[in-house]
């Protein structure tokens, strides 16, 4: 494999793809869902499981987008912290949000066995290294407060960091032990197959080009046919288009880019997270990182915006394996790749109802292998009549961003401006420490 090649580990290594109809022809069904990730998927199976009449339209292939090119990280949780969401929503929707997020692993995990899907799922936990001693500080109280939830969690000390990443970088951190790893586009079409087993009709290279809502229904037309239905949901997530272009103003997409080495010896993967947990630390660009089945280390972060050439997007993250581990040094690399991410103004993903019995659920914000399996289900329930108020998750009004082309531009310029904070904070680091020493 060329050291220059733009391939994704995952598509290299997942279980096959089906190959799955065009729409030709007028369709109706019960529910239309548009975009086949895994909100769109998760939501498809758990409406045929219920025996619904379903419709998937997807615009490339199952997965061919962000459910296929992720870093595979089952991550528990939201960006805020338990205490954070209770706050703001209060302590009833709110710790009925909380509740719903923290059963995002379980549901993934409960899918896999239950499906018998082939994507080499392992659940030792989730680690958060901190990347300063300041990141402690956050730390001990998002431990303190899942703690108090009952959640499997612990502090880890600078040592135990140590032990369990293979990296003698980090002043600490937590573990998670609900999170783990997953092949995530073996996942996503693990999650199709099961989905069509229960009868749901799933097409690929059919884009929904235009919705119009008349008579009680919605029609949704692709370019060699259309779909009738009177439930659509929507589940485009960071690669919405104009088709529905509220949804795609709510969100800001930012560039996430991984590597893969190739495959570690036995003796190095005796200390390289020996235990398999996946790890995202404290940097502002935080960095992601995970072995794969055979022994690859994967290393993730913000990616560069535009087609800039790989040497360009994979910089920042040869620069983050030498740091992290010294002892890769040399190592070769083997795959690059990356995908879009939807990021929320206030990191907190939607469910909405955009326009009458128009549903919608996106904006993981990086955290979308188990909010978003979740989400589906959520968006199930909703569509198939549970009242909004009893779904465990706040049903939010549409709000695009004001000036959302300049958001867009903003995001570009709040990457550079948090890769300069971050790289003064390693200098500052590195001077502090060969003080220490002299
Ligand atoms: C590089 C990268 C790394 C990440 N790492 C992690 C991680 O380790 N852990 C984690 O929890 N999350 C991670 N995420 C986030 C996670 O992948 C996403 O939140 C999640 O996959 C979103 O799923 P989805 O189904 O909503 O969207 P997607 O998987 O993006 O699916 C949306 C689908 O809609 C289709 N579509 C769009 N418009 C139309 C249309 N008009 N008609 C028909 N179809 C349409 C698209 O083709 C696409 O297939 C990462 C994301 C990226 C990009």
């Amino acid at each position: 494999m060329s050291r220059n090649s733009i391939q994704s580990l995952w598509t290299a290594t997942a279980i096959p793809g089906t190959d799955l109809p065009r729409v030709s022809s007028p369709l109706r069904a019960q529910v239309t869902i548009i975009g086949a990730g895994y909100t769109g998927l998760s939501a498809a199976l758990h409406l045929s499981e219920a025996g619904r009449d379903v419709v998937v339209l997807e615009a490339a292939d199952v997965g061919e987008r962000a459910s296929g090119l992720n870093g595979g990280q089952v991550i528990p949780g939201l960006k805020d912290d338990p205490d954070t969401l209770e706050e703001r929503f209060g302590p009833d929707v709110g710790g009925r949000l909380v509740s719903t997020v923290a059963a995002g692993p379980d549901l993934v995990f409960d899918l896999i066995r239950k499906y018998e899907i082939p994507c080499d799922p392992v659940r030792t936990g989730w680690i958060q290294p901190a990347a300063s001693e300041g990141a402690l500080v956050a730390i001990r109280a998002r431990v303190e407060q899942w703690r108090r939830r009952g959640a499997a969690v612990e502090l880890l000390t600078r040592e135990e960091t140590a032990r369990l990443t293979g990296s003698r970088r980090y002043c600490g951190g937590w573990i998670d032990r609900r999170g783990g790893t997953v092949q995530p586009l073996s996942y996503v079409r693990g999650l199709a197959l099961a989905a069509r087993r229960h009868g749901s009709r799933i097409f690929s290279q059919s884009p929904a080009t235009k919705l119009t809502h008349s008579g009680g229904e919605w029609r949704v037309d692709t370019p060699c046919g259309s779909v009738t239905s009177p439930i659509v949901i929507l589940a485009t997530d960071a690669y919405a288009d104009r088709i529905v272009e509220a949804v795609r103003r709510t969100v800001v997409t930012v560039p996430s880019f991984q590597v893969a080495t190739a495959p570690l010896s036995d003796d190095l993967l005796r200390s390289i997270l020996p235990e398999r947990q996946s790890a995202s630390d404290t940097w502002h660009l935080l960095r992601y990182f995970r072995l794969d089945v055979t022994g690859r280390l994967l290393m993730g972060s913000r990616g560069v915006f535009g087609n800039a050439p790989i040497a360009a997007q994979a910089r920042h993250h040869y620069r983050a394996v030498r740091e992290i581990y010294p002892q890769l040094e040399g190592i070769p690399y083997e795959y690059h790749w990356g995908g879009l991410v939807a990021v929320t103004r206030d990191h907190l993903p939607r469910l909405q109802e955009v326009a009458p019995r128009l549903l919608a659920g996106f904006g993981y914000n990086g955290r979308g292998v188990a909010m978003a399996t979740m989400m589906g289900l959520l968006l199930a329930r909703w569509s198939s009549g549970q009242p909004a108020a009893e779904l465990g998750f706040p049903v939010t009004r549409v709000e695009p961003l004001p000036l959302h082309g300049f958001s867009q531009f903003g995001a570009r310029v709040a990457v550079q401006y948090l890769r300069s904070l971050d790289g003064l904070a390693r200098v500052r680091q590195k001077l502090s420490h060969s003080r220490g020493l002299a």
